[in-house]
């Protein structure tokens, strides 16, 4: 079982599908720009004409795509993987998705007799070229161990949260309270700024103090520089992220989830003004003075 097809080329899953080549795995890959397959055809890959294409004659299928519709677009749209996988076939979903969409996934594939589960990941796409990065996992424990040969090249700790869906529940809250956090440095940023601060002082005080996390101490001296160089997180995907958390928080809970509903409306704002930038660059709109 050495046969991978990896589907999605974007920031994070160029370097996962490298980790691949590097591990010796016979390696098909697609994405919809062409262009970000070729130098991993270069490396050894075959680039494939589709997702269909790519997954067949596969022992795992893996994909890592922006959202629940690009999802859906590769495993279940036109040319899509799961009309040429073979039955008992892995199919592992990477990408970070909305909990409905992982669980209407895995009816679809498991339905078709394929091995699905949900994979999301944390780690910046520096992590996923270097195979360090953290797999959450949602998964039946006998799928995880068939798979587990496939997880190894990717990452350094896999957390199995139990069954599918479980690994993008855990995903979902980590990135709701990571969007908080990061609307939050914005506004007191700004608001020290504003004040006429000395911000090399206040970063130094932010990132000794109480409220400082590695998220903290690193979007806080971003934004501080204003430095949003080598984008690695966008403001389009952890909006997309915060809605998928808030959507799930809605179902769940009685109260309503009042902190990630402002943290959507934060990058509701960042989306519209910068998508494809980074994340932090939401402190050019929070900073405007009155
Ligand atoms: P990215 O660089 O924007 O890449 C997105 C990928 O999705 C590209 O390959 C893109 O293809 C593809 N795509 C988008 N819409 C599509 C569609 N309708 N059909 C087929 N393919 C489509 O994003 P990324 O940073 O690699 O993130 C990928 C996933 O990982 C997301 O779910 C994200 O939330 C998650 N994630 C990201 C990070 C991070 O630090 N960046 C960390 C952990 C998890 P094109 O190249 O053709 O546009």
């Amino acid at each position: 079982m050495t046969k991978v097809a990896f589907i999605g080329l974007g920031r994070m899953g160029h370097g996962m599908a490298g980790r691949y080549l590097d591990a010796g795995f016979t390696v098909a890959v697609w994405n919809r720009s062409k262009a970000k397959a070729e130098d991993l055809i270069a490396r050894g890959a075959r680039g494939a004409a589709s997702p269909a294409d790519a997954a067949d004659g596969a022992d795992a299928v893996v994909t890592m795509v922006a959202d629940d519709a690009a999802s859906r677009s590769v495993w279940l749209g036109k040319d899509c993987a799961a009309t040429t996988m073979k039955r008992g076939a892995l199919a592992i979903e990477c990408s970070t998705v909305s909990h409905q969409h992982a669980l209407d996934l895995s009816r679809e594939l498991r339905g078709r007799g394929f091995l699905y589960f949900d994979s999301p990941v944390t780690g910046l796409p520096d992590a996923a070229a270097a195979g360090k990065l953290t797999l959450l996992v949602g998964a039946e424990p006998a799928d995880l161990e068939k798979a587990r040969p496939y997880l190894v090249p990717l990452g350094t700790t896999i957390r199995h949260f139990g069954a599918v869906g479980t690994g993008t529940v855990y995903k979902l809250i980590n990135n709701l309270m990571g969007a908080i956090q990061i609307a939050g440095i914005a506004e007191g940023l700004a608001i020290a700024e504003q004040a006429g601060l000395d911000m090399k002082l206040v970063l130094e005080a932010v990132e000794t103090g109480v409220a400082a996390s590695p998220q903290v101490i690193r979007h806080s001296k971003r934004m501080a520089e204003r430095n949003f160089a080598g984008a690695t997180f966008t403001a389009a995907l952890r909006q997309k992220d915060a809605a998928y958390a808030v959507a799930l928080a809605e179902s769940l809970l009685s109260a309503p989830p009042i902190m990630g509903r402002a943290a959507v409306q934060s990058y509701d704002r960042a989306k519209a003004y910068a998508p494809d930038d980074d994340e932090g660059k939401m402190i050019e709109i929070v900073s405007r003075p009155k």
